[in-house]
């Protein structure tokens, strides 16, 4: 007899992509309620503890805007504000994400210069060093950092990227992107020097896709005043004018209402715990690969680099001769588990687990054993025993 294939999946939906991440109850019912006037003031006090919240999640002082688009229009945001046609910035590369913004801001008329580094190692910081260093004319405007590449499960460690160009006394402006680490990973725009920081609304922060957030240091908007990119929608000084709301357009009042109840459940558990936690289910995560990998036979952390292994996202590297697709099918169509696929050129050779945002124990550990029983499916090979490294690393 032929094994039953689960064509109509029951129960809820083991959702493990490494954005958009799950959405919790208590937002959803959040925005489940009327629309009001944006002007009106019961929306102008919500509107005004999501700025004042936002600023404490980024822990920062300084300007935070909000966009209706996705982490891609706070890309753009950033570069259209901040630069004139054919000045210089530096890109670090650290996988599929550096190399959108890089194509983004070219087509914005910027040269890009790009540190480029290993996929699997992540970048050398004192590359950075010494070409800023040798930047005597300062014909650097900017460099431009991927915090946590979702692509790779790499994090770049923002606060050396600083030392680095504090070291050379470059006056480079910093950017980064922090879309798939704010909330779940340290981040501290103003200690760690970062100009101009950009988010998403679908990670960390558990809301539906589609809110971009800018957080902008002074010297970033100071830049901006001398910046002659053509912009519009997105243009922060215009932002600023348009008070109240400091927005242009119809503001998304159910994207605030969400967003408020999400700064709330993050500072209940406490930022610092939602750190913790991220960093609890990381480790099992890859406690589990690396016991799949055991042997050399099995799928292998993609990360080569342990101090820079991101808390976020794991990317897997599948055995030779293998690819990703089949299994994640398996685990989709068959088992109801969604799994994130690889980007660009990793596509097909790595799979991702997402372990952000409303997550906990029982729902990674679903999904790692779910995770092998797709391997087993596909015909993966890998070590057992995947599962029993995940809880005895939750169980410590
Ligand atoms: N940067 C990083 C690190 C990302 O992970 C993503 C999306 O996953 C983006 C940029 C693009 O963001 P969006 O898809 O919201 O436009």
């Amino acid at each position: 007899m032929t094994a039953q294939v689960n064509t109509k999946p029951r129960g809820r939906q083991f959702f493990n992509n490494p954005g958009p991440t799950n959405i919790p109850d208590r937002i959803l019912r959040a925005m489940d309620r009327p629309v009001m006037d944006f002007l009106a003031p019961e929306f102008l006090e919500i509107h005004r503890a999501c700025f004042a919240g936002v600023k404490r999640v980024l822990k920062t002082d300084h300007e935070v805007f909000f966009h209706a688009s996705t982490g891609h229009g706070a890309w753009e945001a950033a570069i259209t504000n901040l630069f004139s046609p054919g000045e210089q910035v530096l890109l670090i590369e650290t996988g599929y994400f550096s190399l959108g913004w890089k194509e983004l801001a070219e087509k914005f008329g910027l040269k890009i210069e790009v540190v480029q580094a290993d996929w699997r190692k992540g970048v050398d910081i004192s590359r950075i060093a010494e070409r800023l260093a040798g930047d005597k004319n300062h014909e650097i405007k900017a460099v431009l950092a991927v915090h946590n590449e979702t692509a790779t499960g790499m994090v770049l460690p923002l606060a050396e990227v600083r030392r680095a160009m504090d070291q050379a006394k470059h006056p480079a402006l910093l950017l980064s992107d922090t879309i798939s680490s704010l909330a779940s990973m340290e981040y501290k725009m103003d200690a760690w020097g970062i100009d101009v920081t950009i988010a998403g609304s679908q990670k960390g922060l558990m809301l539906p896709t589609g809110m971009a957030i800018t957080g902008v240091s002074k010297k970033a908007m100071e830049a901006s005043r001398k910046a002659k990119l053509p912009k519009y929608y997105f243009n922060w000084e215009l932002m600023t004018q348009r008070q109240p709301q400091k927005f242009i357009g119809t503001v998304p009042v159910h994207f605030f209402f969400g967003l408020q109840e999400s700064i709330k459940m993050l500072e209940e558990e406490g930022l610092d715990a939602v750190f913790a936690r991220h960093a609890r289910l990381a480790d099992a995560t890859r406690d589990a690969v690396r016991v799949w990998s055991d042997g050399g036979k099995g799928p292998q952390l993609f990360g080569q680099t342990d101090d820079r292994l991101s808390n976020s996202v794991t990317t897997i590297l599948m055995p030779e001769g293998h690819t990703s697709d089949a299994m994640r099918k398996a685990a989709l169509e068959r088992f109801n588990l969604s799994l994130g696929g690889g980007l660009g050129p990793l596509m097909g050779k790595v799979f991702r687990i997402g372990h952000l945002g409303d997550l906990n124990e029982p729902m990674l550990l679903g999904c790692l054993a779910t995770t092998e029983l797709a391997m087993k499916t596909a015909g993966v090979p890998f070590t057992p025993g995947g599962v029993d490294a995940a809880i005895k690393s939750l169980a410590n």
